[in-house]
């Protein structure tokens, strides 16, 4: 159930009315919207008394919500929810926000190299992975600490927020200290014990589509983690495993549009993952934004061919300064910004280098 709070309803009738839902036994969940907040209902096995919440000061209405998922639909916010990082960078606003750098952080110079590149093309955020999830034991795992080390770097030095995936419950402890936004990978979508974990943590959380989930699963993996508080997720769309083998997985561009309709979270797509092919990077992205997508994931390598994971789907800096061109002009026409390259970005990361010395 939800509590709609009226308008002009306080932040201590806001207090009291969670307080009182505490009291009965379960857990509330106060989401401010435009012009009212809703305190979303959770722990309740049956029906909710809505007479005794009725009745408190500043409630407008109490109302069922009729969806399975009762914090990540529409129903309890009606705007879609902006992620604010600080220094203007937001996930879900009217700027794309655009997610770039290496599958793995395999060496410092690496990672700077790609650092450096993607934040002149205008990226604002940064990936890169330090646990890695491998299909083989025998892979390339990652650097773990020493990685997040270097990505830490990178955001001090390139003024990059750093999106950085954890694996397990014990990896979100190191990856929340270092990072700005914890990813869970696909195939931990539906790891519920990661998903609690991450719903307790201060960082927001990027939740990538499971290989076979549908929409309905995928929303339902967000409401673990909105569940435990952690109101700041961002769904990413990075392709299903269907029966086609043209491409490595098949980009869902349709479950955009679909979640935009049910939920007031972010959703970007990642067409690097989405389609394994480098060549095929630069189209779908195009795709993803004229379909509306809140913003884009793209691996990016200064030598894909030496790469230790992904180099077959991984860009190299010049296609996603392309790429970026590209999706500027796209943007317009859907109402939507790209951010532009910084004109400074040279001269400072020259300045930081100096400095460093
Ligand atoms: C990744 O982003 O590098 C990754 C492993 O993605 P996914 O979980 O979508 O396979
Ligand atoms: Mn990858």
């Amino acid at each position: 159930m939800l509590v709609m709070m009226k308008s002009h309803a306080t932040a201590d009738e806001i207090s009291a009315v969670c307080r009182k839902i505490e009291l009965m036994g379960f857990k509330a969940h106060p989401i401010p919207g435009i012009t009212r907040t809703a305190i979303g209902i959770t722990g309740n096995q049956g029906p909710v008394e809505a007479a005794a919440l009725e009745a408190l000061p500043g409630v407008g209405e109490c109302v069922p919500v009729s969806k399975p998922y009762k914090l990540v639909g529409r129903e309890v916010k009606e705007a879609t929810t902006i992620i604010d990082l600080g220094d203007g960078v937001r996930i879900g606003g009217s700027e794309v926000a655009i997610i770039a750098g290496p599958c793995a952080v395999e060496t410092r110079e690496q990672t700077r190299a790609v650092a450096e590149a993607v934040a002149a093309a205008g990226a604002k955020l940064f990936r890169g992975g330090a646990y890695k999830p491998r299909t083989s034991p025998y892979s390339f795992q990652g650097l773990a600490e020493d990685g997040l080390k270097i990505l830490a770097e990178v955001r001090r030095d390139f003024g990059l927020r750093i999106v950085t995936e954890a694996i397990d419950v014990e990896s979100v402890d190191i990856v929340e200290r270092y990072g700005d936004v914890i990813q869970i990978g696909a195939r931990n979508m539906q790891n519920f014990s990661l998903l609690k974990r991450a719903g307790r943590s201060s960082k927001p959380v990027l939740l990538k589509r499971g290989i076979s989930a549908t929409l309905d699963e995928m929303l339902m993996a967000a409401e673990y983690i909105l569940s435990e508080g952690n109101y700041n997720v961002i769904f990413c769309e990075r392709g299903i495993r269907t029966f086609a083998d043209h491409t490595r997985n098949t980009l869902d561009l349709s479950v955009v549009p679909a979640v935009q309709r049910l939920s007031h979270l972010p959703i970007i797509v990642d067409p690097s993952h989405g389609t394994g092919r480098r060549e095929k990077v630069i189209p779908l992205s195009r795709g993803a934004i004229a379909v509306g997508a809140d913003g884009l994931m793209i691996e990016v390598h200064a030598h894909p061919e030496e790469a230790l994971s992904d180099g077959n789907q991984s860009i190299q800096p010049p296609e996603f300064r392309q790429l970026m061109a590209e999706i500027r002009q796209i943007a317009t026409v859907v109402g939507r910004t790209v951010s532009p390259e910084p004109a400074d970005i040279a001269s400072r990361s020259t300045i930081q280098a100096q400095l460093l010395q």
